[in-house]
């Protein structure tokens, strides 16, 4: 039997996984995705790639700036020389200016997950559909995305995942009533990204890097190649309003949902956005926190130790996400052993 199952490769997961194996534990990470990372999440796509889900690792707090330093030294992270535009209701664009220091990688935002997973036992395409308690142990059942039906069994468990996804792993479970409503009470904004190619050259492109939209169906715009110097094409990634994803959020039709979007690009922006030479869209159900927990993680050792983690108990996104990540380790350390490693430098491993 595991000591502990984590449910989740994204930050959270993998920096409490990181403090339980530093700390003697046996740990397994599950994930239903193909790739580690979460919404630290780069695509493949025409001989290059795009971030469609973090955009840049910005220094929200101490463990964010600890993060970039580790990994600039390491020369995973680069200082994004960005200029950030922003337009206005009346549909006039300001002037550029300099962004706050944010940094990206490359290689793409999947890769600083990578990173954080090193050493790490990690089961990817496992949907884990249900924890239930069975004489004394949790027992986890899921299924790969051919429909394989998969087990496991631990002491403990911590899930990661946005908490509506927690809730509905849950569900089979009886747990505390304030548990559940704590839980329950957690919301979460969606967001479609659509990533495009185009074959304008360098004169056609804007002076900025980034665009922030305060009106309409677009919240940003990036020139996602500007992270990559190498990069053959432009790339732009443009992300939707929360109010738009959440309209189109259960359609079937997801091509259609990306030409809205690249439109309004070019009608707000420039009219050759409209036409790339190649595009592709992500639905991110759980994207941004609308309303987090405001506690670093929720725990219960009833019926058996549990705990449940992620960006969704703070309003720092990366950096709410690296310490609840963190907490939770240490929570569910209390809950068994009470080993004495934890709270050693995190970043040590890497
Ligand atoms: C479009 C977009 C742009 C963003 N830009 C920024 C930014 O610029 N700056 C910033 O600070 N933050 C940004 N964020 C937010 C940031 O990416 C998140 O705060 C952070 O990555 C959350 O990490 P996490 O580990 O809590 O959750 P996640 O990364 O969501 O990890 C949860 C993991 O659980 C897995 N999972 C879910 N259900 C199951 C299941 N049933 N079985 C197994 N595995 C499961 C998922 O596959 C995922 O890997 C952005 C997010 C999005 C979507």
């Amino acid at each position: 039997m595991i000591d502990i199952v984590v449910i989740g490769a994204g930050i959270a997961g993998l920096t409490c996984a990181q403090q339980l194996r530093q700390a003697g534990y046996q740990v397994v990470v599950l994930d239903k995705s193909r790739g580690v990372g979460g919404r630290f999440a780069t695509r493949r796509l025409y001989d290059t790639r795009a971030d469609h889900g973090l955009r840049a690792v910005t220094p929200q707090g101490s463990l964010s700036a600890q993060l970039i330093q580790v990994l600039s030294d390491r020369r995973l992270l680069q200082l994004w020389p960005r200029q950030v535009a922003f337009l206005g209701a009346d549909g006039v664009l300001s002037a550029t200016v300099a962004a706050e220091p944010s940094y990206t990688s490359p290689q793409g935002a999947s890769a600083i997950a990578k990173c954080l997973a090193v050493g790490l036992e990690i089961l990817l395409n496992w949907q884990v559909q249900a924890i239930v308690a069975d004489t004394g142990i949790w027992q986890i059942t899921g299924m790969t995305a051919s429909g394989k039906a998969l087990a496991v069994a631990a002491k403990a468990v911590v899930v990661t995942t946005p908490a509506p996804q927690a809730q509905a792993i849950l569900a089979k479970q009886t747990l505390p009533a304030e548990f559940l409503a704590a839980l329950d009470a957690v919301e979460f904004h969606p967001c479609f990204s659509v990533m495009a190619g185009y074959k304008v050259t360098a004169l056609n492109l804007p002076s900025w890097q980034t665009c922030e939209i305060s009106h309409g169906n677009l919240a940003w715009v990036g020139l996602d190649s500007s992270k990559r110097p190498q990069s053959e094409i432009p790339v732009f990634v443009f992300q939707s309003t929360a109010e738009f994803a959440q309209k189109h959020l259960e359609t079937s039709d997801l091509d259609a949902v990306a030409r809205m979007i690249l439109a309004e690009a070019a009608q707000l922006l420039a009219p050759w956005l409209a036409t790339p030479k190649w595009f592709e869209i992500h639905r991110w159900r759980y994207a941004f926190p609308s309303r987090p927990l405001n506690q670093d993680y929720l725990s219960t050792t009833d019926p058996l130790p549990l705990v449940c983690a992620g960006d969704w108990c703070g309003d720092r996104l990366v950096e709410s996400a690296l310490q609840s990540g963190i907490a939770a380790a240490e929570a569910i350390n209390r809950q068994l052993d009470k080993r004495s490693l934890l709270g050693a430098d995190f970043f040590a491993h890497l």
